[in-house]
């Protein structure tokens, strides 16, 4: 399904791992290498984006924080829009919110009641897939707009953590796996 010539090996070797961050015995996946790298950026963008191409997507909703600097630029490859997900209280105006795990402690992520339409097509974009409750709880908020969650598309899968079990009922792609 990849577009570009690059390999899963080119891309992971501008990815850098982190021991014990942000908590001990947590192996960070550091992507900022990988964004920094023009050329990189730009393939990951077209090749996270490709297996959706053709599932009409109107909308691509983004994961505070590092999930939004993949899908503004993913929208835009399928010009569609661009919806944040957000941390409790970042958002201005009428929210639904929903509770998640994550690898590391727990939240709470909020979306516009607004934002997008009943019947919308939204791809979910984020990084990395790890325990999948972050994205699992996302499929929720775009359910509870009475939008249609399309799938999922990651640059990472930390496949060990099972994520992909939790949101087994919609497509998902990932770039990079880690086993
Ligand atoms: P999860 O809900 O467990 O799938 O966690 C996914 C979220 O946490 C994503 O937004 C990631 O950015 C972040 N995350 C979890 N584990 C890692 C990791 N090992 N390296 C980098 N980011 C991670």
């Amino acid at each position: 399904m990849r577009v570009s010539e690059r390999s899963e090996e080119d891309y992971r070797r501008l990815i850098r791992d982190v021991e014990d961050f942000p908590h001990a015995g947590v192996a960070f996946k550091d992507i900022t290498p990988l964004l920094a790298d023009a050329g990189a950026f730009a393939e990951l963008v077209e090749d996270i984006a490709a297996p959706f191409r053709d599932s009409q997507v109107d909308a691509v909703v983004g994961i505070e924080a590092r999930g939004f600097i993949l899908a503004a630029p993913v929208a835009l490859a399928l010009r569609a829009g661009f919806v944040p997900v957000r941390k409790v209280g970042k958002l201005p105006w009428a929210v639904h919110s929903e509770s998640y795990d994550l690898e590391y402690g727990s939240g709470q992520l909020e979306v516009h009641q607004d934002a997008v339409a009943a019947n919308q097509r939204v791809l979910i974009v984020d990084d990395v897939l790890a325990t999948g409750g972050t994205a699992a709880a996302t499929a929720r908020l775009v359910q509870r707009m009475g939008a249609r969650p399309v799938g999922f598309s990651f640059a990472l899968e930390l496949c060990f953590l099972e994520g992909r079990a939790r949101i087994a009922d919609l497509p998902t792609f990932s770039l990079v796996s880690y086993r």
